[in-house]
């Protein structure tokens, strides 16, 4: 009897994982492992919003085995020993997982490998599980990544994706090897109230109702603040409880401009993993330094503090901060407008607004987080690196009847439409009755000092 064990990291599905596919087709028996490692705790990316949306695509993952006649095996301890422990309880001769990453991902591989190779087990890694297109697979010509996001994109498009591979229908899991109970959602304290429910089978469910009515509309709505019609899958793509190679097959399927634009941003996420993949301290360095000298949480602790608390005075702003707390997630145009607010019009250094988002959002993850912030900060990749968005303008435009404030600003519900986006505006009873704060800075002062430190005021 031959055995694999399928080392299960940021791919929590069943349905097209190679790794999987690659285990079943080498071994009569194969060892679905999860394993919790301390160092993620360690590291501060236990957040209890993405542990709970966590617990929950694990137990879908043990529920969809176990119609197959297998089950999940959970570890707690470092990642290299507690594989090396099950291959060797079970025999197995073979370990397979998917690629990733960041450095953690890249040091845990090492990791894998040494212990592995110590007792002659093989590490088999697979590419194009949690990226549509591997890192690296798409390079310009002398250089090992793109830098700009349209070429790369021009290029992905052409790209032949591999095949789609089906779920098992069936798992043997060798009865020797024990596992440790799934962790519970309902264990986990201090998620936010909102937060949605994880799994794969939520994810297929949520993609294939949004792909019916909004994905068609994609295009025209995504912007819409009010609307909320973008897809909300980036939680089930972060934990790799959807393929996003089949979700960019299965949209390309239905054809037609709003897909075309959807399979646009799911290049976005290859397109910071290619980066990151070639450039891992751009989780934490400039990716291209403007030498900006930014405030620091001592210097601006009362700015930062009401930014993060939705007390800016902007309701755009406050808003989405709101969001943020509530549900563990915030809509892409108002995270562009949060993260330019904080770093560009209060000069803060956009490292404490990623770490603020990594806390609560339950997509939260180094490479989209780290290089979008980057991105408006102008240390990324965006090629108008020193652009500052008007919370004002920008809520005019995405938010034009002011629903989406007041839905999270409940001071602001009983404000006009002409005066929902700028309070302070209101006549002057008007504005004595609001229990709401003014401005924490004039936004033409925040821009002149940010003009100022890029050297163009
Ligand atoms: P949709 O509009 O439906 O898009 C479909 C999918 O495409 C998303 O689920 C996501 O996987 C991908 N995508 C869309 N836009 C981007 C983008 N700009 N970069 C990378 N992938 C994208 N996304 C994360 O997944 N995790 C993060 O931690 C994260 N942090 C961000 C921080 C900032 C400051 C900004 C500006 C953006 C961040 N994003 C992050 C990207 C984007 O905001 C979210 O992916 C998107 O809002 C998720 O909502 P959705 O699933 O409805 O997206």
């Amino acid at each position: 009897m031959t055995v694999a064990v399928v080392l299960f990291t940021s791919d929590l599905r069943l349905h097209d994982h190679p790794p999987l596919r690659a285990a079943l087709a080498s071994a009569d028996e194969v060892v679905p492992l999860f394993v919790r490692d301390p160092v993620v705790h360690a590291a501060g990316f236990d957040a209890p919003n993405r542990m709970a949306f966590l617990a929950d695509c694990l137990a879908d993952l043990d529920t969809s085995l176990r119609e197959r006649g297998g089950r999940l095996v959970v570890r707690t301890g470092p990642v290299a020993r507690q594989t090396r422990a099950v291959a060797a309880e079970c025999g197995a001769a073979q370990v397979h997982m998917a690629a990733g990453v960041t450095r953690w991902a890249q040091r845990r591989e090492e990791l894998l490998r040494a212990a592995l190779d110590a007792c002659g087990v093989a590490l088999h890694v697979h590419d194009a599980v949690t990226t549509a297109v591997a890192p690296g697979t798409v390079t310009p010509s002398g250089g090992d990544h793109y830098a700009v996001f349209t070429p790369y994109f021009r290029r992905w498009s052409k790209e032949r994706l591999r095949d789609v591979c089906p779920a098992p229908r069936a798992v043997r899991v060798p009865d020797a090897v024990r596992g440790e109970p799934l962790p519970r959602r309902s264990k986990v304290r201090g998620t936010s109230p909102g937060l949605p429910e994880g799994g794969e089978s939520r994810g297929r469910d949520r993609f294939t109702r949004w792909a019916r009515t909004d994905l068609p509309v994609y295009e025209e709505r995504h912007d819409d603040l009010a609307g909320d019609a973008t897809s909300r899958l980036s939680p089930y793509l972060h934990f790799g409880a959807l393929s996003p190679v089949d979700l960019v097959v299965r949209a390309r399927d239905r054809g037609g401009r709003g897909a075309e634009a959807f399979v646009r941003q799911l290049c976005w996420r290859d397109f910071h993993h290619q980066v990151l993949a070639a450039r891992p301290e751009a989780s934490v360095q400039d990716y291209r330094t403007r030498h900006d000298r930014w405030r620091t949480e001592e210097e601006a602790a009362e700015d930062i503090t009401a930014w993060r608390e939705g007390r800016t005075g902007y309701p755009v702003i406050d808003a989405a901060m709101r969001q943020l707390r509530h549900e563990g997630w915030m809509h892409n145009r108002a995270r562009l407008l949060v993260a330019s607010f904080l770093t560009k019009t209060l000069y803060v250094d956009w490292r404490i607004g990623a770490r603020h988002f990594l806390d609560l959002l339950v997509d939260g993850d180094i490479v989209n987080n780290q290089l979008n912030w980057q991105w408006v900060a102008g240390t990324g990749t965006d090629t108008r690196p020193h652009r500052v968005l008007n919370p004002v303008a920008q809520a005019k435009r995405h938010d034009p009847h002011g629903t989406y404030v007041r839905r999270w600003v409940p001071e602001l519900r009983d404000v006009d439409s002409r005066h929902v986006h700028e309070p302070w505006r209101l006549p002057e009873d008007a504005r004595a009755r609001l229990d709401y704060p003014r401005p924490l800075i004039d936004l033409a002062d925040g821009l002149a000092r940010f003009q100022h430190a890029r050297g163009r005021g």
